[in-house]
């Protein structure tokens, strides 16, 4: 069954064309800058690249230039656009109606709508990109796969924010938690390399990119991750700040004359590691080599990134009793030997982490980076989002699904 995966932004569309019985990409891409002059699709098969400049007015033309890129004689894979049998969409809020991956039939694409006042900067793009899909590919499913989903298994013990519960009835504002998908496929992915069912796991699970979060798996189930109302919550990230006292915020409106927008967006845009490093860096590598080499702007920051990571390792060892094994994922995570070492070196000997130089001495390897004797398994594994919807895609497909169920009550 070939499946195309899509992930819309507000200017971009990143697809991935997958046979999803054999589990192998066809195809895949990036068509950047929809609606802005200059507007490029960066379309790959195989190890083969191609790229074309054209300007793009929105999702419905963008996914009509992709479409065409996947069945030309030259840059394509397909013979007939008809050989797409279903599409998988990333869709990043599903509020609290959404607790698995479900088909997007008119009624659900309405429900999926109701959440956007949640998410008003992503999801009316993914609602965009589910509207020009179901018009350029009118009569096969669509599949919507949420970043929230996974996280719908936290209780309330760790989902309530202390603040007035009107709030929460009002609003719901509550702690949500992204990246579920990832968080939800490197859990699988490391009870299979310790030969265990997931169902009798402690994992933590740590996606590191440029946002980052961390999540407590316990069973197969997100019992806690560190993003919440919206992704700003939690770890140190390039360019967010993640967990500070709510009370800077007002301080910050009063000082320096900002608007609760201006605000949101000196939180999300220039903190973080941008924000430690005095507005030098917030790509990863740029710190990490002046960090490494003992340059104190960034030396300081990274060591301000990895606490912070450490406290949450050791918060969510502490909220499920226990762990087995703590993962790394995503840019960083997958890359960092130096970020990994100094984590696991510097802050989980106490869990009996003892770390293999040598094997942690790799960039996007599935390896477990701990000796054989450490208490706690620390390993790196390439996270894998669109497999993911491209899995859920399918088994929705095939067994005639309107939702899938993760877990079992
Ligand atoms: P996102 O999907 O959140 O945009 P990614 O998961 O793609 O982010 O991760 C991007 C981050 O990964 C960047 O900060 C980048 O510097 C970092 N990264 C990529 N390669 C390496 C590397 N070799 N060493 C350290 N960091 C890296």
């Amino acid at each position: 069954m070939k499946i195309l995966v899509i992930n819309c932004g507000s200017s971009s569309i990143k697809y991935q064309l997958l046979d999803a019985d054999s589990e192998n990409v066809l195809a895949k891409g990036l068509l950047e800058r929809i609606g802005i002059s200059g507007s490029k699709l960066t379309h790959k098969k195989g190890n083969e690249k191609f790229e074309f400049d054209k300007d793009i007015s929105d999702h419905t033309q963008g996914l009509a230039m992709i479409i065409d890129a996947l069945r030309d004689e030259k840059t394509g894979v397909l013979r007939n656009v008809a050989e797409i049998e279903a599409v998988g969409h990333r869709v990043v809020h599903g509020g609290e109606r959404f607790a698995s991956s479900v088909l997007l039939d008119d009624e659900v694409l309405r429900e999926v709508e109701a959440n956007n006042f949640l998410a008003p900067l992503h999801n009316p793009a993914n609602i965009e990109g589910i509207i020009a899909a179901k018009k350029i590919l009118p009569t096969v499913p669509h599949v919507g796969v949420f970043d929230t989903a996974f996280h719908q298994s936290m209780s309330e013990v760790s989902y309530l924010y202390a603040l007035p519960y009107a709030l929460y009835r009002k609003y719901r504002v509550r702690r949500y938690g992204f990246h579920g998908t990832s968080h939800r496929y490197v859990a699988e992915r490391a009870a299979r390399l310790l030969g265990k069912p997931l169902k009798e796991l402690k994992i933590i699970t740590a996606h590191i990119g440029n946002g980052a979060s961390v999540t407590a798996v316990k069973f197969g189930r997100s019992v806690d991750t560190s993003m919440g109302f919206t992704p700003l919550e939690g770890l140190v990230m390039g360019t967010r700040s993640g967990d500070l006292d709510p009370a800077i915020i007002p301080f910050l409106q009063e000082q320096e004359g900002l608007s609760a927008g201006e605000v949101n967006s000196l939180l999300n845009k220039e903190s973080g590691m941008l924000g430690l490093t005095d507005r030098q860096f917030s790509d990863m590598r740029d710190i990490e080599v002046r960090a490494s080499e003992g340059e104190p702007i960034c030396k300081r920051a990274h060591d301000v990134y990895e606490y912070r990571l450490a406290k949450y390792i050791g918060a969510y060892a502490a909220a499920m009793n226990g762990v087995d094994a703590i993962v790394f994922t995503a840019g960083v995570g997958e890359n960092s030997p130096y970020l990994r070492a100094n984590v696991v070196n510097g802050y989980l000997g106490y869990l009996g982490a003892t770390l293999d130089v040598e094997k942690n001495n790799c960039r996007g390897c599935e390896i477990i980076i701990t000796t054989p004797d450490s208490r706690v398994s620390v390993m790196v594994i390439p996270t894998n989002e669109e497999l993911v919807i491209a899995r859920d895609t399918r088994e929705i497909v095939s067994k005639g699904l309107k939702e899938l169920k993760l877990w079992e009550d």
